[in-house]
């Protein structure tokens, strides 16, 4: 089986992670602070706060933007399910916005039309690495008086008009599960430029406590999502590693651009002039008379992963329970009933890629609905 993803884990992080393990400061330690330094320096930002998944990073940025019960936060339902839920868990609603057709990111026009007098955030994600148009969101928001975050997990080392994703004046939030361009096993981290909003994250991440008061003083309610020096020394290594590792993905996503261009009923991943996607996965979109599922299916018995990607958020179970249905949001839903994921990884080989391409033209071929 070729997989759907792997994590690219070398001798660096082994020399790091037994840094830290025969240190005996295995939580708060230094190269957890090394990891936070290196991770601030690559993406360009003062200040970069780790936490223990994206998921948290996301939360703790929606709850310092002030977001709470009754209030509205406008997102993206083309997106992973945390993007949304980050709302709910400060008793906040979500509310979607219809994506682009072409690059799949929040369209601003729909954004500004979903504005209320209740709106209080917009949360921008970066899909599939692809930069949203955050200066129009930027400019919404300002309109509008909104807190933007920024859902960069996706968006590691991407470009927009030339400036690194999480350069843009807002809080974003970068994930390091191991399918994504780098990993901690699980973290996150928060970048800012605003001493106040990363010292609010390390504060909530760590139940609440101040920076230079006792530690068992807990100055609010705050939450145990910090994350441990082990995870940091991957993470460093990781960084350390970060424009091989980038690099490794642009070079793949390049072989499969040009080996699946022509297959008809195949349509590769944009791409935005002026803005330079980072390779998080590779996400074929196949024509409307082709049957996914029929392709699916026989990719899987063929030996190579694949996932429908992404499921659009308001139509899973718990947001369906909340009232969402089909029809509500046609280009995400269009989208997102014809997007497949292809195996994607740096080490990925060409063979292995080759494989995918006749396999997948195959299937295509044999899954027309006529
Ligand atoms: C991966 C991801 C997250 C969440 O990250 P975790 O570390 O898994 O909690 C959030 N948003 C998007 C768009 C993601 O891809």
């Amino acid at each position: 089986m070729i997989p759907l993803a792997r994590p690219d884990i070398g001798q660096r992080e082994e020399e790091l992670v037994l840094e830290v393990l025969r240190s005996g400061v295995l939580s708060l330690g230094p190269v957890g602070r090394r990891f936070e330094q290196a991770f601030a320096t690559f993406v360009g930002t003062r200040h970069a706060a780790a936490v223990s998944s994206g998921t948290a990073g996301l939360h703790l940025a929606v709850r310092l933007a002030g977001v709470g019960p009754g209030d509205e936060v406008i997102t993206s339902p083309f997106s992973f399910v945390a993007s949304a839920n980050c709302a709910l868990y400060e008793g906040a609603t979500p509310v979607f916005a219809d994506i682009d057709p072409v690059t799949f990111n929040l369209d601003p026009a729909a954004v500004e039309a979903a504005i209320t007098p209740r709106t209080r955030a917009i949360v921008a994600v970066h899909i599939f690495g692809l930069p949203c148009d955050i200066e129009a969101i930027n400019a919404i928001a300002a309109r509008h008086g909104l807190a933007v975050i920024e859902d960069a997990a996706e968006a590691l080392g991407a470009r927009r008009r030339g400036r690194l994703v999480g350069t843009h004046g807002n809080p974003a939030v970068f994930a390091f599960y191991p399918n994504k361009q780098m990993t901690t096993g699980e973290g996150g981290m928060v970048t800012t430029d605003d001493a106040a909003l990363d010292a609010g994250v390390r504060s909530l991440s760590n139940q609440g406590r101040s920076d230079d008061g006792d530690w068992l003083e807990h100055d609010r309610l705050g939450f145990n999502y910090r994350l441990d020096d082990v995870s940091g020394a991957i993470g460093l290594a990781q960084v350390e590693r970060l424009p091989e590792l980038l690099a490794a993905r642009a070079a793949v996503a390049g072989r499969y651009d040009a080996i699946l261009a022509d297959i008809e009923g195949v349509t590769i991943p944009a791409a935005v002039e002026g803005d330079e996607r980072s390779w998080f996965v590779y996400v074929a979109e196949l024509h409307s008379e082709v049957d996914r599922n029929a392709v699916m299916a026989r990719l899987q018995e063929r030996g190579v992963a694949c996932k429908p990607y992404l499921p659009a958020i308001h139509l899973q179970p718990f947001y369906r329970e909340r009232g969402h249905r089909e029809g509500e949001l046609p280009v995400c839903e269009s989208v997102s009933a014809r997007t497949l994921a292809l195996p994607f990884f740096g080490k990925i080989t060409t063979a292995q890629q080759e494989t995918v391409a006749a396999e997948l033209a195959a299937a295509v071929e044999a899954s027309w609905r006529s």
